[in-house]
């Protein structure tokens, strides 16, 4: 296994610019694609998402777009707006810290089409990153001139390369030049995506995940569903009722991490705001007060959700789902340290209930649903019954995700 970047091959300025990013050591997929792709190959590699996947084909890309040139020669397809611009954020970034001048633009649909072609034509950017229905689009209209692409990557593969969307793809695909370099990236691959895939390839390098996500099967997972405003009041009553020797309760925005405590410190004195802000030497004295028992439960962001090891964390609750989906497995692994065991519960609203269907799907576990009910937690069949009735579910706050 090659553990350097530069035993990948790397240049220097983009190992300098990865620095930059904190990033020094290759991730499995990158050591496993960075020179295959460099070399011209076609690759099916199974990665998900927090893996290192988009930088497995960025630096590749990145050593082999022609600078010199003001014109298109890569072309990054993704199932979402969301992560289309999260990829074009890294490209941004790599390009600002290596200083290797590649320019991108995203093309996203529901945004101006005339406002794309005018950038197009005035940027002329080196990478696109976008929604396949737009770039087909503005293929069909000469917009995007498709043969001087050079390197073509598919992100999320087994989502785009579904026989439902697929089509797409491939009509894009085959208006590019056959010598160009396909890449597709998939969180797990199927053997349906294999076959597209491979159909629209020249003797691809399959990489498969040996690191595939884990969870710890000492930890339960439940969720509790309620409405978005009952939220706070639905964690109080669950905490009240299963009474954590030691907890953390994840917050994605900093003002609620803040609320939360003080509302929860009305009650008890024993919660801390962890968020964003705290500084090194607070971060630490609370952990440790944490460690030691005198803070029973801190209210976090996902600062904490890496690498915090403190034994006797009994419960992990999530007030707010977390924004990534890998996200969910480092933030319960803080609880069920060592032989112990430990309880995951979601308080999720019902429109969330897919994302637990995704946790369940990507880590193979199983969630129980809850309730509190006369201050015990007990087993509940609120979201089954739901689904059958869908007229229930109007009374739930379904207008945004947390
Ligand atoms: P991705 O799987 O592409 O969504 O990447 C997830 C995150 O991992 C991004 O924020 C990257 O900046 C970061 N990352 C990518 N490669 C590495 C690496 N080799 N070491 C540390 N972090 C990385």
């Amino acid at each position: 296994m090659n553990n350097s970047f530069t035993d990948l091959n790397v240049n220097s300025n983009i190992i300098e610019g990865l620095l930059k990013q904190g990033i020094t050591v290759p991730t499995p997929i990158q050591a496993s694609s960075i020179l295959p792709a460099l070399e011209n190959k076609d690759i099916i590699g199974e990665a998900f998402t927090g893996s290192g996947k988009t930088l497995a084909y960025l630096i590749p890309m990145f050593h082999k777009i022609d600078t010199s040139k003001r014109e298109m020669q890569g072309m990054i397809l993704a199932p979402t707006h969301e992560l289309a611009i999260q990829i074009e954020d890294q490209i941004k970034l790599l390009a600002e810290n290596s200083g290797v001048p590649v320019t991108s633009m995203s093309i996203i649909g529901e945004v101006n089409i005339n406002n794309q072609i005018k950038k197009l034509k005035d940027n002329k950017p080196h990478i696109i990153v976008g929604t396949t229905g737009r770039i087909l689009d503005l293929i069909k209209k000469k917009k995007i001139a498709a043969h001087t692409i050079k390197t073509i990557v598919i992100d999320e593969g087994d989502n785009l390369l579904d026989p439902k969307r697929a089509d797409t793809v491939k009509d894009i695909i085959k208006t590019t030049m056959k010598d160009r370099q396909l890449m597709v990236f998939s969180a797990s691959i199927k053997l349906e995506t294999l076959a597209t895939a491979t159909d629209l390839m020249k003797e691809p390098v399959v990489i498969k995940s040996e690191d595939k996500p884990t969870i710890n099967p000492n930890i339960e997972h439940m969720f509790v569903v309620c409405d978005r405003r009952d939220k706070f009041e639905t964690l109080r009553k669950i905490i009240v009722a299963v009474k954590p020797e030691k907890a953390i309760i994840f917050v994605n925005d900093n003002e609620d991490i803040e609320l939360t405590t003080v509302k929860l410190n009305y009650h008890s004195k024993d919660c801390f705001a962890m968020n964003g802000k705290i500084s090194k030497e607070d971060r630490k004295l609370a952990i440790e007060s944490f460690r030691h028992g005198k803070i029973k439960i801190l209210v976090s962001s996902d600062i904490t959700a890496r690498g915090l090891d403190v034994e006797g964390i009994t419960h992990v609750f999530h007030l707010d789902l977390p924004l990534k989906l890998n996200e969910y497995l480092h933030r319960s692994g803080r609880t069920a340290r060592g032989d112990a065991h430990g309880t995951s519960i979601c308080i999720t609203t019902i429109k969330q209930l897919n994302i637990i269907k995704q946790y369940e799907r990507a880590f193979t576990v199983k969630f129980t649903e809850k309730k509190v009910f006369g201050g015990i937690l007990e087993d509940s069949h609120y979201a089954s019954d739901a689904k059958q009735d869908k007229a229930k579910s109007k009374s739930y706050d379904s207008k945004t995700n947390n």
